[in-house]
């Protein structure tokens, strides 16, 4: 294990001997070099790129631009896809990419998992290869953007109820009906907006930038992930062509494929959270002094910063497992649902402990765990709420359908 020594203290207490706080069964050397090359350049992105800048878009609820063509050039765009200029990197290397993002910034991590997951894997996993080879490699240089159009405003987590139309009308579809909460759906080129067609089967429609009658607005009054995006869309006779239709987007059972394929992607997440919260409560706790002495030296605090290493460290098996077996194609949707939730509920205790540690200064910007703690609730409740999750894992136990 790699040490490092604590720094010695004013009052001569002897520096102690500790480890590096996030690697406590070191995972580290269970990667592949391939893997920690990648992570380590998200890292280094991240720490040189988004971390300085970060808390002023969040702040002001901006986006910041300036980052996407970036990603271009970091080479994850398209994740685990081969080909159409996508990395095809594995599924533990996906994991890492969305680990480090979210460590830095979900809002940061959001804009490329709505791009390079939701979209992008839409279209490979539901497009004819004509349709991969029209949209893949733009988006894979980022000249592109994506988003991925399914919650409406009365139907979130019962999304499979979904009132968008899609009416044929010779070589076209006809688009009528609403969407919320849509990332990138603003200014993305290419939203695809999930419909029901004139037989009740809902396929996935890409809707180019401009086509008249499509309209977004921004959400405001966000107190989660403010420096993304997300928006309201109105679809008021939108013609697409019939091209333009995801050609194995038959049902809503396709539509759920695309999201057991990215939800595995989202226990990465609540773990790229956690990390963050936690090294910055190391950190600050190992600075900050109260009564004579270092927060850290208190055995209650000691108490917390030990759970949360715990539960981090079952976090990163979890993760690292799960990647595994959806690399070998042994990935179940409750598998991925039992991530989703155990990570989500994990990491939102660990931000907030992470937060208390902190005192007042946990609730202001400047010392990071402020905003993690903000942006977990968001990771909570989208791409399928905990409850939502609990009762995936909870019918595969059963057998039992208990959702509807
Ligand atoms: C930041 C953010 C980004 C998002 N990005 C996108 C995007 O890019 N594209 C997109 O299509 N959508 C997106 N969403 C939408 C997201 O997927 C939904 O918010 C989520 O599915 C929950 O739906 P809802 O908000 O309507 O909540 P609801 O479904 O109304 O749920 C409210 C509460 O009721 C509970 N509940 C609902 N049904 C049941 C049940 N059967 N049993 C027990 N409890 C139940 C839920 O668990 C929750 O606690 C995003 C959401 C957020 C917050």
């Amino acid at each position: 294990m790699t040490l490092q020594q604590a720094p010695t203290h004013a009052d001569g207490r002897q520096p102690l001997e500790r480890s590096l706080p996030t690697d406590f069964y070191l995972i580290d050397e269970l990667l592949t070099d391939e893997e920690r090359r990648i992570r380590d350049r998200v890292r280094a992105f991240c720490d040189r790129e988004v971390a300085p800048i970060i808390n002023d878009y969040w702040e002001r609820a901006e986006f910041p631009f300036e980052l996407v063509p970036r990603f271009a050039e970091l080479g994850v765009v398209g994740g685990t896809l081969q080909g159409y200029g996508c990395p095809g990197m594995s599924s533990v290397a996906w994991g890492l990419v969305n680990m480090e993002l979210a460590r830095a910034d979900a809002s940061v991590q959001t804009f490329y998992n709505v791009h390079s997951g939701l979209a992008m894997i839409s279209i490979a996993m539901l497009g004819s290869e004509e349709q991969r080879q029209r949209w893949l490699p733009a988006m894979a240089r980022m000249e592109q953007i994506g988003a991925f159009g399914l919650t409406e405003p009365e139907h979130g987590s019962d999304s499979v109820r979904l009132e968008t139309s899609a009416r044929r009308d010779g070589a076209h579809y006809v688009l009528d009906g609403a969407k919320r909460w849509i990332g990138n759906g603003s200014f993305a080129d290419l939203v695809i907006i999930w419909a029901r067609d004139d037989d009740g089967k809902v396929g996935g429609f890409v809707v180019e930038k401009g086509t008249p009658g499509f309209e977004a607005e921004v959400m405001t009054g966000k107190i989660a992930k403010r420096a993304v995006w997300q928006a309201d869309i109105k679809l008021r006779g939108v013609r697409v062509a019939a091209d333009n239709r995801l050609a194995d987007s038959r049902s809503f059972r396709d539509t759920t494929r695309v999201l057991t394929a990215t939800r595995s992607g989202v226990g990465w997440t609540a773990l790229g959270h956690a990390l963050a919260a936690y090294e910055a409560a190391v950190a600050y706790t190992g600075e900050r002094e109260q009564f004579g002495k270092p927060l850290a030296a208190f055995q209650l605090v000691q108490e917390k910063l030990a759970g949360m290493l715990a539960e981090i460290t079952s976090m990163q098996l979890l993760c690292l497992r799960l990647s595994q077996l959806a690399e070998a194609g042994k990935m179940t949707p409750a598998m991925a649902s039992l991530a989703k939730l155990n990570n989500s509920r994990k990491a939102r205790q660990i931000v907030a402990d992470a937060r208390d540690l902190l005192g007042g200064n946990g609730i202001l910007l400047e010392y990071h765990v402020a905003r993690h703690f903000a942006d977990m609730e968001a990771v909570f409740s989208y791409e399928g709420t905990d409850h939502i999750q609990a009762l995936l894992v909870g019918r595969q136990i059963t057998g039992i359908q208990a959702l509807s």
